[in-house]
């Protein structure tokens, strides 16, 4: 049964796409052979749907049979339980625009760089998480709808609500530059259906999660210091949340980095 976050995203993604929910649902009702799936997924691509729910654990392939397995039947009941019913799919989303860049503020963390706050429309709430595995190097964070975004040193978050911040811009042609890449790479989503891209492998250091602590040793994490709070966060010992002056204002950038690491963990 899936657990960790990389399985976690492969049931996401696999739950992504109309024809996979389809398949999913016509094997609730019982197991079929593979001619059966054909009639109501199609022959093209229906090798292809297969392999990725089986990888994502959710059904099992016993020659022409196809079932659902223990994860799958566990998967389902939970979504009928919690009632939070399918995964929205791109069917009927429209292409995004950037509405407007309303600030160009220097940045926090590094005076040189800019951060920008836009806006895109139509707002992507509850679809960002469909849309992660789209970006070598992006985490959704469901506890704020948002999709973290990092391209080199700049670090895009999109929130459900259409608001985009994006910090550590040398300029705001850069900012433009960037906006714009961002918008092609959700509308090609939108339009062809999300083809996840090798995600980009990091690997996290002590050190990468003490520099961006706020390194005043004030203890109200619980712990004597920020590295030895570092040292919890790397073991799993404790969360991000537990540092709560990572919430003030001037740690926003801190804190935004620490959270896409955290999921490396
Ligand atoms: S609360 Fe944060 S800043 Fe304070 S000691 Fe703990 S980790 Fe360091």
């Amino acid at each position: 049964m899936p657990e960790g976050t990389s399985e976690t995203k492969l049931v996401n993604f696999a739950m992504a796409n109309k024809a996979r929910r389809k398949i999913i649902n016509f094997l609730a009702n019982g197991d079929r052979d593979i001619e059966k799936i054909e009639e109501i997924a199609g022959k093209k691509t229906l090798e292809f749907h297969l392999k990725i729910l089986q990888d994502a654990g959710l059904i099992e392939l016993e020659g022409r049979n196809v079932k659902l397995s223990e994860y799958g039947k566990n998967f389902l009941k939970g979504k009928k339980e919690s009632g939070t019913e399918e995964i929205k799919d791109l069917s009927q989303v429209k292409p995004v625009e950037i509405a407007e860049i309303r600030q160009l503020l220097p940045c926090i963390a590094d005076s040189s760089k800019f951060r920008v706050i836009a806006n895109m429309a139509p707002p992507l709430g509850g679809i960002l998480k469909i849309l992660e595995p789209i970006f070598p190097k992006g985490n959704y964070l469901d506890r704020k709808d948002s999709l973290i975004v990092k391209s080199g040193e700049i670090i895009t978050t999109i929130y459900g609500s259409g608001k985009v911040s994006m910090r550590m811009v040398k300029n705001e042609d850069e900012a433009r530059e960037e906006l714009e890449s961002l918008k092609n790479t959700i509308n090609e989503a939108i339009l062809k259906g999300v083809f996840p891209v090798p995600r980009e492998k990091i690997r996290v250091e002590l050190m990468d999660i003490y520099k961006y602590l706020p390194r005043t040793n004030c203890g109200k994490c619980g712990e004597q210091g920020c590295y030895s709070f570092a040292i919890k966060l790397m073991a799993g010992q404790v969360t991000l949340e537990k540092c709560t002056p990572l919430k003030e204002s001037e740690y926003a950038y801190n804190e935004e980095q620490l959270q896409f690491l955290a999921v490396y963990l």
